[in-house]
Parts: C-alpha cells; structure tokens; sequence
C-alpha cells in the first residue's frame, strides 16, 4: 500500500488459489485469500524488506510465514514450509490485481468447509473442502458445480 516493499513477478503464475480456510480470513481481515502462486525464482523483491511472522498450521503443523511491510501492515506474501519451492502472493497487492488468468485448469478454491456463508463459488471450477492433496500427497477428489452457488448450498450438494 505505501510502496516501500515492491516486488515483480518474472513469469505466470502456476496455479491461482482461493483460500477459505480461517487463517487467510484472518491474515485478509476478511473472507477469503486470492493467492496466486509463483516458483520463487519467478518472484524478486525490491526496496524495504518485509517483516516476517511465522504460524504454525493447524492441520500440518509446519511453518507458514507471513511476510508483510513494517510501515503500513500489508501482508505480500506466505511461504510454506510444506512447499519450499514456491510462494504464494497475495492477488490484492499487484499494481493490476486481475492481471493473471483464472483458467479453470489451473485455478481452485480450497477450504470451502470454512468459507462464510454468503460467499459464492463458482461454476466449472475445482473445488475442495480442505487442501487439494493430503499431507501423504494423496490427491482429494473436487466438487465441481454446474451452477454457482453460495458456499452454504455448495457443501450441501450430493457427492
Ligand atoms: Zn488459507
Ligand atoms: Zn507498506
């Protein structure tokens, strides 16, 4: 937001994640992460440097570190123990927040089992109720709808 932490993306992302589950309600102060997800090689940080903030997962256990700017508190960036090779950024803090495709193929809701109520999921997309693999690296099986839907009505369709 005040522009002392700058940083630029080198490629596309790999994969667009929207997050529902509490801690990204939380680090947003709202309902849900849009957290377009980069190699780290693909990601270079300039100006101030962020400050950092390390949680631990709920559900694994392991680091997630939030890196935000000392001055105005925006958060930038997580970056997970559980995949070291990549970063996750925060779509709100792009110059052009909407300027990476959301492709069906490469573009999922996770944690729909904690999105709010009123939040509306769309058709045609992968949808998982946690993460979309285990942490043995089982895939889960997505919910797909035909319609969009609000989360409540979603996480009461037959499966
Ligand atoms: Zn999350
Ligand atoms: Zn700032």
């Amino acid at each position: 937001m005040c522009g002392d932490v700058r940083y630029k993306t080198l490629a596309e992302p790999v994969r667009v994640t929207v997050c529902h589950c509490r801690f990204c309600q939380r680090i947003t102060g709202s309902s849900y992460l849009v957290e377009p997800i980069f190699r780290k090689q693909d990601v270079v940080f300039e100006g101030a440097a962020a400050e950092t903030y390390e949680h631990r997962s709920d559900s694994s256990g392991m680091r997630v570190t939030l890196n935000f700017c000392r001055r105005c508190g925006t958060t930038l960036c997580l970056d997970l123990e559980r995949f070291p090779e990549i970063v996750g950024l925060c779509g709100g803090t792009f110059d052009d927040p909407d300027w990476f495709e959301r492709n069906p193929a490469k573009y999922r809701h996770i944690f729909i089992r904690s999105a709010q109520s009123d939040v509306m999921l769309p058709a045609g997309v992968d949808l998982y109720e946690e993460h979309a693999t285990r942490l043995d690296g089982t895939p889960n099986l997505p919910i797909i709808l035909a319609h969009a839907l609000s989360a409540t009505m979603a996480l009461r369709q037959p499966r």
